[in-house]
C-alpha cells in the first residue's frame, strides 16, 4: 500500500464528524493492507513513526526540514516514484540509525528523498508525523474501535489487549493475523513491559476510605521512578513507565532484583536513593535513567533502592486479576521488608492520618490509598488507587514557549502549557508560566525547546509537543481566551518530568473534573 492511500484515508476523516463512519473508514483500511505494513501503518495514522516504548529518535529539527524543502523548491525536482508504507518506514529507521561524522548531511539527503517523493498534501501529513503532532489522521480510541470491529470484538476486549500489547501497531499486527482469539488471549509476557497502572487523586481521606469500601491499604507514596522488573531465571530487565529497557544504566537495581526470592516474576516498584537519611530529590533520581556512560561513578554517587508495592507475575502464573491483597501477600514472601514499600491496612481515617504525616516527615509525597480485592489494571487511572498528597499537581506539555526578557533575556522562559483533549486527540492551552525552573534549568530547557522547534511567530517559538512538566496552580478558571475553555491561575512548575510521555499528561477531562471538585469546598456566584 502506498503512502498516498493513508494520506488519503486522513483527509476522508478529515472530512467526516461521525464517529462511525470514521472507524468504518479505518476498519476498512486496516483489512486491505498486508500483514507487514500493518505496524508502520498504524503508527503513521495515530502520529507515531516508532513503537511508544522505542527509545528512537530522528533527530531532524525544523532547521533541517526548512532546508530540505528550501532545496527542494529551488532545485524544481521532477516528482520521484511515490512511496510504500514500507518503504517510507525503512527510510525513516535508516535516518534514525545515522550517527557520526556528516551524519547531518546524511539525514538530509535521505529527508530530501523522501520529500521527493511527496505531493504537498502528502507532504504536509507526513511533517506532522515527523513534528510528532498527535492529531495527524485518528487519535488512538477510533483506531482502538476499529480494530475491535476488524477482529469482532467489544471495546473492553480490546482495550484489555491494548494493556498487554502496549503498542498500538503490535496491536492491530495481532487482530488481523489472530483475530478475536488473538486478542482474548492476549495477557501478560515476560520481558514484555506493560504500561504501569495509575492512581486518581483523592480529595480527602474520609471520603477516599469510603470509596474504597470502608477499609483500605495505605502505603508511602514515594517521590521516585516507576519501574517494572521482569525476571527469568539468571535474565533480569528493568524498564521505565515509558516501557523503554533501561537495565544497563541501573546494576543496583539488578543486584537487589536478583537478591529477591523468585526464579520469574514481574515486580512493580519505585526506585529511589537516600542522602544522609532523606530521599534524593527526583530531578536527581532521573539522572540515572538511561544513563549510557560513567553507569559506575552514578552508581556509587545516587545509589539506588526499590520498594515493591504489586506483583504481576509469579513463577509461570499472570496474577493481575487476582486481588490485590493476594498478590501482597505473595510479593511480601519473596521481597525482604526494607525493598517494601511502607503500609497499613485500616478503615480509620485519624489512623491514615497519621500515616501520612508519618510519610511527609520522612520527606516522601504522601500515600496511596488501594483497594483490597482490586484487580491490577495497567494502563488504566481507575478507581482502585488514590493518590494522597498535600500538593496538588497536574501534568502539562509544552507546545510553546516565548523569549524572555530583563533578567531572563537569551532563554525560552515563558512556557504555553497545555493538556491533551482526549475526543480530538489534540494538546489544548491550559495557561503560560516562567515560575518553578531555576537559571540552570532555563538555559538547558531552552536549548531543549530550540531542537524541538516546528516554527515561530514574532516572540513565540512554537515546538513538539514533548516535554512534560508537572504544574501546581491556585484555582482554575474558566476561560473564553483558550480553546480549552479553562485556564490555570498562578501556575507554577513544580518539576519537568522527563519520565512522562505527552500521553501521560492530564486529559481535558481530568481537568473539568477538578474544575468541578473545587466547588464542593468553595462556593461560586457565576454561571
Ligand atoms: P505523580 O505525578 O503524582 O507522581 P503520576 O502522574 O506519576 O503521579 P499517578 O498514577 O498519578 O502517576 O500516581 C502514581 C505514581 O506514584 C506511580 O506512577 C508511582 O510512580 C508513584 N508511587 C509512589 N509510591 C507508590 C506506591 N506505593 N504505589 C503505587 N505508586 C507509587
Amino acid at each position: 500500500m502506498l503512502f498516498r492511500d493513508l494520506v488519503e484515508l486522513c483527509s476522508k476523516l478529515e472530512k467526516t464528524t461521525s464517529r462511525t463512519e470514521k472507524v468504518l473508514y479505518i476498519a476498512e483500511f486496516l483489512k486491505k493492507l498486508d500483514l507487514s505494513e500493518v505496524k508502520p501503518a498504524v503508527w503513521f495514522l495515530t502520529g507515531r513513526i516508532f513503537p511508544d516504548y522505542e527509545d528512537r529518535k530522528l533527530d531532524i529539527g525544523w532547521a533541517t526540514v526548512s532546508k530540505v524543502l528550501k532545496s527542494l523548491k529551488s532545485t524544481g525536482r521532477l516528482l520521484a516514484k511515490p512511496m510504500t508504507i514500507l518503504e517510507l518506514h525503512r527510510a525513516l529507521l535508516k535516518i534514525s540509525l545515522v550517527e557520526g561524522e556528516g551524519s547531518r548531511r546524511k539525514k538530509e539527503r535521505l529527508l530530501l528523498s523522501i520529500l521527493s517523493s511527496m505531493t504537498p498534501n502528502e507532504m504536509e501529513y507526513f511533517l506532522r508525523i515527523l513534528f510528532g503532532e498527535v492529531r495527524v489522521g485518528a487519535a488512538d480510541g477510533l483506531v482502538l474501535d476499529a480494530i475491535g470491529k476488524v477482529a469482532g470484538v467489544d471495546e473492553d476486549t480490546v482495550r484489555r489487549a491494548y494493556m498487554f500489547i502496549a503498542d498500538i501497531g503490535e496491536l492491530a499486527e495481532t487482530a488481523l493475523a489472530k483475530g478475536a482469539k488473538g486478542l482474548r488471549n492476549a495477557t501478560l509476557q515476560l520481558f514484555r513491559p506493560v504500561r504501569p497502572m495509575l492512581a486518581e487523586m483523592s480529595y480527602d481521606i474520609r471520603s477516599t476510605i469510603r470509596e474504597l469500601g470502608g477499609i483500605a491499604a495505605f502505603e508511602y507514596k514515594y517521590d521516585g521512578i516507576r519501574l517494572q522488573i521482569h525476571r527469568k531465571g539468571n535474565e533480569i530487565k528493568v524498564y521505565t513507565r515509558r516501557l523503554t529497557d533501561v537495565t544497563n544504566s541501573l546494576p543496583d537495581v539488578v543486584e537487589i532484583a536478583r537478591n529477591i526470592r523468585a526464579d520469574e516474576y514481574v515486580i512493580d516498584c519505585e526506585a529511589l536513593s537516600f542522602k544522609d537519611g532523606k530521599p534524593v530529590r527526583f530531578q536527581d533520581l532521573v539522572k540515572r535513567i538511561r544513563r549510557k556512560y560513567d553507569v559506575r561513578r552514578m552508581v556509587k554517587e545516587i545509589p539506588l533502592e526499590i520498594r515493591a508495592f504489586d506483583l504481576l507475575y509469579l513463577n509461570g502464573k499472570v496474577l493481575v486479576d487476582l486481588p490485590y491483597a493476594e498478590r501482597w501477600s505473595l510479593l511480601e514472601k519473596i521481597v525482604d521488608e526494607e525493598y517494601l514499600a511502607k503500609r497499613i491496612v485500616t478503615g480509620d481515617p485519624n489512623e491514615a492520618k497519621r500515616f501520612l504525616e508519618e510519610s511527609e516527615k520522612e520527606g516522601h509525597e504522601g500515600l496511596m490509598a488501594k483497594k483490597l480485592d482490586s484487580p491490577y489494571t495497567p494502563g488504566i487511572r481507575g478507581k482502585y488507587w488514590f493518590k494522597i498528597k498535600p500538593a496538588q499537581t497536574i501534568d502539562c506539555v509544552i507546545i510553546a514557549a516565548e523569549w524572555g526578557h530583563g533578567r531572563r533575556r537569551g532563554w525560552l522562559s515563558d512556557y504555553h502549557l497545555a493538556v491533551l483533549d482526549e475526543d480530538s486527540g489534540e494538546f489544548v492551552m491550559v495557561g503560560k508560566t516562567f515560575k518553578g525552573l531555576t537559571d540552570d534549568e532555563f538555559e538547558d530547557m531552552t536549548k531543549r525547546l530550540l531542537g524541538l522547534k516546528i516554527g515561530e511567530r514574532g516572540h513565540i517559538v512554537y515546538v513538539k509537543p514533548r516535554i512534560v512538566v508537572e504544574i501546581a496552580f491556585n484555582e482554575i478558571q474558566r476561560s473564553p481566551k483558550y480553546k480549552s475553555g479553562l485556564a490555570l491561575r498562578f501556575a507554577r512548575i513544580t518539576r519537568i518530568r522527563y519520565d512522562k510521555s505527552p500521553y501521560d499528561v492530564t486529559t481535558l477531562s481530568e481537568l473539568k473534573r477538578l474544575y468541578e471538585k473545587q466547588f464542593e469546598k468553595k462556593s461560586r456566584i457565576e454561571e
